[in-house]
């Protein structure tokens, strides 16, 4: 490996809490969104607010409405305990939600409380695996 890919190597590890940076206003403008590669919990609520569960549906068992979900690629998993559905993420852990080219949210209007929370809320508060494009 060369000096300059040894140099390009990031240091941001999203499992890592002591590698995130403090967040601030404007920090999200240029990163590469790691928060939206990180497991999604979202309840029956966001779901219904998405459009994957419609008013009738949200009527229906939890597990039922998992099984369908999960079936059709929206869920990866979900816990029957909390009731607590986590969004599916793509092969290389990207939210199935979030543009691969402009690192933005495509349902950013109806996303689930979790992602308005952050970085708030969150493993870190107010910290955030911020990583340049
Ligand atoms: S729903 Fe949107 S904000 Fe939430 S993780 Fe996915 S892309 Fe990011």
């Amino acid at each position: 490996m060369s000096k300059k890919r040894r140099a390009n190597v990031t240091l941001v590890n999203i499992e890592d809490l002591n590698t995130w940076s403090k967040y601030r206003k404007g920090l999200c403008d240029d990163c590469i969104a790691n928060c939206c590669r990180m497991p999604v919990e979202a309840k029956l609520s966001d779901l219904v607010r998405m459009g994957v569960v419609d008013a009738f549906e949200a009527e229906d068992p939890a597990k039922q409405i998992a099984k369908r979900l999960k079936k059709e690629g929206i869920i990866e998993h979900f816990n029957g305990k909390r009731e607590v559905f986590t969004l599916a993420r793509k092969a290389n852990l990207d939210c199935m939600y979030l543009h691969p080219t402009t690192r933005r949210c495509t349902i950013y209007s109806v996303r689930p409380d979790i992602c308005r929370n952050h970085p708030q809320i969150g493993p870190k508060p107010n910290f955030c695996p911020y990583e340049k494009r």
